[in-house]
């Protein structure tokens, strides 16, 4: 079984100083935003300030260059500065210390370097992190509701496990008792934290940060994404495929989440309220999606999966059609 090589954790209250002090000099992969909060706290000049324009490929290879000879790569932000700070430790074989100061996504935590060809995103190689340091005054001062919004990739496990067991008893998938229950146990304490990833406080991000960690786990134990990734994860994909809008992903995988809970049959009210307690932007009129566009997602979901096998994956749309009953009560449930 592949293993997975835990970061070191370093958290608290302005703690950067004594990260910077103790890590040492090196490049720095971050965004004005982000930077102006790290400088609020410490007085650091890096050997090398890189401030990331997008994760293009081509902005990357023009990088590549004249990359400094520093023993430490710190991303600083969020997943753009994230990947950038994996492509420089990938490059380089350095040291990679993460910073995030916002908890929105799991890129900070993964090994995956993620790149834009053509607009869509390409992995183009792996580097874990040696440390992860969560100062919890930093990523406090980020907007409430993208902290909030890492949970979706964490309730996205409530429809995930389900359309897992569908693919299984199909013979699509291969399936794993031991981490499936071990993925329910991560969701279950997710659930457990609902109030406290609402509020943003100290327990929500570890919460969020802690499963993410073990979610991460469990996909490179299984080998896949099948842990947390499902259809609801399929209707984002087609409503960005559709429209052409990106918005803040855990937002759209919560209205996923919901909508594809109702076409499970599998407790679309619970987990609703779950997201409730947990403030997630799930419903449609948070993101300035229109009820015609969710509407044509919907209708277009079964499709979607059919016309693109290799980019998607057995689950659900597979074995139900979605019907205009399920699609009205999906609305409802969502306004
Ligand atoms: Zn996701």
């Amino acid at each position: 079984m592949p293993s997975y090589p835990k970061p070191q954790f370093l958290r608290g209250r302005r703690i950067l100083a004594h990260l910077f002090e103790h890590e040492g000099d090196g490049m720095v992969c971050t965004m004005p935003e982000p930077w102006e909060l790290v400088r609020r706290q410490v007085d650091f000049e890096p050997m090398r300030l890189h401030m990331v324009q997008d994760m293009a490929m081509k902005t990357l290879e023009a990088l590549e260059p004249d990359l400094p000879d520093c023993e430490v790569v710190y991303g600083i932000g969020g997943g753009s500065a994230a990947d950038t700070a994996k492509f420089v430790a990938m490059k380089r074989g350095c040291r990679l210390v993460q910073v995030p100061t916002i908890v929105s996504v799991d890129a900070p935590l993964t090994d995956a370097v993620g790149v834009r060809v053509d607009g869509r995103v390409r992995y183009i190689g792996h580097v874990w992190p040696d440390l992860v340091a969560i100062d919890y005054d930093v990523i406090q001062q980020a907007p409430k509701r993208l902290n909030r919004a890492g949970c979706g990739d964490l309730l996205s496990i409530h429809t995930a496990l389900h359309d897992w067991l569908v693919a299984a008893e199909a013979g699509q998938a291969a399936y794993d008792e031991a981490i499936a229950e071990q993925a329910r146990a991560c969701l279950q304490r997710v659930v457990a934290a609902a109030d406290d990833i609402g509020a943003v406080n100290q327990a929500g991000i570890d919460t969020i940060v802690d499963e993410y960690c073990q979610e991460i786990r469990l996909c490179v134990e299984f080998g896949g994404s099948r842990p947390e990734e499902g259809s609801e994860h399929l209707l984002a994909y087609n409503y960005e495929y559709r429209t052409g809008r990106h918005m803040a992903h855990g937002e759209l995988v919560g209205t996923g989440v919901y909508a594809l809970s109702v076409i499970q049959g599998n407790d679309p009210e619970g987990i609703r309220q779950v997201m409730d307690r947990c403030r997630l932007g799930f419903r449609p009129a948070d993101n300035g999606i229109t009820r015609d566009e969710l509407v044509e997602t919907l209708r277009t979901l079964n499709a979607f999966r059919q016309e693109h096998p290799e980019d998607t994956f057995y689950s659900v749309l597979d074995t139900v059609e979605i019907t205009e009953g399920m699609i009205e009560r999906i609305m409802d449930g969502l306004t």
